[in-house]
């Protein structure tokens, strides 16, 4: 029977361990770590039925490390992961869990990191090793890898583990270690090919099955949103301009499908990252950096490469595609709802795919809440609240007398009102010009790719916008700069992908370029930071572009810069 422990010293940590709980702020075993630390704790093995969410990290490192000798330098105990992500993730909490024990050393190792980094850091000592199966075969083959001295073998996500082919290579390390070595194994499922690992490698463990989904999925409200496949972008990005979003995650099903959502949203303007296997190792590293930091807030993953991944401030998790796995389906939107904060998941489900709503419901025990995407009026004044905010937050801060000073002169010149000037300023700001965009409605109820919009009120196309705004840089040819330079700038500082940089006409004094239309007021307040050589850009908004594709249907030829405007900016 499971006794009720009040916090973590009654179940017989040591004190360093509880301080540095303490310092995380954990006050409260969660129930794998009440039912699992006694059990490692006195020597025996154990068969985790856990997700991640669950507090299972802390349950196996806190006991394990409290056994280990830190005296002694070889390697102690091996931590299997399926994924990179989990296995830095996993060497961090246990460096955080070890912070107070002195001389205790982890490593993560792991493909796709430079090998000699990792063979200095065994070689300098460590008792701690947590790797994806691969590599850990490799160091123990290439003898930087000790296994004389293991005293625990962890498997994390044994059955991602197993779904991902590294089954063998688990087998392999397991045969390998001290038969005294102490193992257990967590996994959220438990396919037949995981049962015979445990009975053959973990004999009479002691079974502690958290029932999943309890403390995830119940501080996460659900939703879904019925549109059809050609609208999910459009849906997408509506959601993320109106929700109170702090970090968002948007799975994909296929890396292709990533990239394509990641343009797509860069080219309505917003700051997001892609996170597939494709990338490498360092660029996902520094995605997942970025994003706990705050640097960016949407990011756009696979499965595989968002496995485990456990960032605090995701607010949202959005399903762009429907998993095709009830338990893939709780292991995304368990990436929010951490940490004890609450999480929103949406799905985006097309009519075709409703079955796999109700199957998902089923599986989960929860309702899965219908929702509308934002309508266009419900933009609209979404945006005009938002707009109303910042004028206010300029007024609060004080209008300079300078500024009111032209604005009244320019009332009394052209006797008109301040309300005329007023519009006119809004009308000319980007963020004025989002309000006075037309915006449909996104169509729920339809399957097939055709809207049934009447004619002339089509919604807005999903692919990447051909509407531009044309802006004003005050850097020119008399500041060596070319038009490299400027694609340059924009690519790296500016995360504007190179192919929705339109037309860039270089002056003496300035240049103006083309970027995608209503461009979010966040995404221009970073351009403004964005040097060319080490000159400021100084962006700024000077009109409408006309359309590339309305250009080409006019006259058949192709695009002649120069034969748009003879200086590519009206303005002075
Ligand atoms: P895990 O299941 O190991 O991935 O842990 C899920 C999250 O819960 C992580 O952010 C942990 O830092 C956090 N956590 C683990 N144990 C506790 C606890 N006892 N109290 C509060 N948070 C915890």
């Amino acid at each position: 029977m499971t006794q009720l422990a009040p916090d973590f010293d009654s179940l017989g940590l040591s004190s360093e361990l509880v301080q540095a709980l303490v310092g995380m702020g954990f006050t409260t075993p969660s129930p794998i770590q009440l039912e699992g630390i006694p059990v490692l704790l006195k020597g025996g093995n154990l068969l985790g039925v856990a997700q991640t969410g669950t507090g299972k990290t802390a349950a196996f490192s806190l006991p394990l490390l409290q056994r280990l000798d830190p005296v002694q330098t070889e390697p102690q105990i091996i931590v299997l992961t399926p994924t990179r992500e989990l296995a830095i993730q996993v060497g961090e909490a246990i460096e955080q869990y070890a912070k107070y024990l002195r001389r205790v050393r982890v490593a993560c190792v792991y493909g796709g990191q430079d090998i000699r980094r990792q063979l200095i850091a065994l070689r300098n000592g460590v008792q701690v090793v947590v790797g994806t199966p691969g590599r850990i075969i490799d160091h123990i083959e290439r003898g930087s890898l000790k296994l004389e001295k293991i005293r625990a073998v962890v498997l994390d996500e044994a059955d991602e583990m197993l779904r991902m082919g590294f089954i063998e290579d688990v087998e392999t390390i397991l045969a390998r270690t001290p038969d005294t070595a102490q193992r257990a194994l967590f996994s959220a499922t438990m396919p037949p090919a995981i049962r015979r690992v445990a009975k053959v490698y973990l004999g009479d463990a002691e079974e502690v099955r958290i029932a999943s989904k309890t403390t995830t999925v119940e501080q996460i409200e659900q939703f879904f949103i019925q549109v059809p496949q050609n609208h999910k972008v459009e849906a997408l990005a509506r959601l993320l301009e109106t929700e109170p979003i702090d970090g968002v995650l948007v799975f994909a099903k296929t890396k292709i499908t990533t990239v394509a959502i990641t343009d797509q949203l860069i080219a309505r303007g917003f700051s997001v990252a892609s996170l597939n296997g494709d990338l490498s190792q360092q660029v996902r590293e520094k995605t997942i950096g970025d994003l706990k930091a705050g640097k960016i807030n949407i990011v756009i993953a696979t499965d595989v490469a968002a496995r485990g991944l456990d960032v605090d401030r995701i607010s949202h998790v959005i399903n762009f595609d429907v998993p095709t796995d009830t338990e893939i389906y709780v292991h995304r939107i368990g990436r929010t709802g951490r940490a004890g904060r609450e999480g929103k998941a949406i799905l985006l489900i097309t009519p075709a795919e409703r079955r796999m709503l109700r199957i998902i419901e089923q599986a989960t025990r929860q309702p899965i809440t219908p929702m509308a995407p934002p309508t266009g009026e419900q933009m609209k004044q979404h945006r005009v609240a938002r707009l109303q905010q910042e004028i206010m937050a300029v007024i609060d801060r004080g209008v300079l007398q300078e500024a009111r000073e032209v604005a009244l002169a320019l009332a009394a010149q052209h006797d008109i009102g301040l309300d005329e000037i007023a519009a006119a300023l809004i009308q000319k700001l980007p963020q004025g010009q989002n309000v006075l965009e037309k915006l449909y409605d996104v169509p729920q109820g339809v399957s097939r790719e055709r809207s049934d919009a009447p004619r002339g009120e089509r919604p807005r196309r999903i692919p990447v916008p051909t509407a531009m705004d044309r802006y004003r840089l005050e850097v020119g040819r008399q500041h060596n700069i070319s038009q490299k330079d400027i694609v340059g700038a924009l690519a790296n500082e500016g995360r504007i992908d190179s192919k929705h940089i339109g037309r860039i006409e270089l002056f003496d004094t300035h240049s103006t370029i083309e970027l995608p239309k209503g461009m979010p007021h966040e995404m221009l307040r970073h351009l403004q930071t964005v040097r060319i050589r080490q000159h400021p850009g100084k962006f700024s908004l000077v009109g409408t572009a006309q359309p590339r594709g309305a250009e080409r249907r006019g006259n058949n030829k192709p695009q002649a810069p120069k034969t748009r405007s003879k200086d590519g900016y009206r303005g002075k």
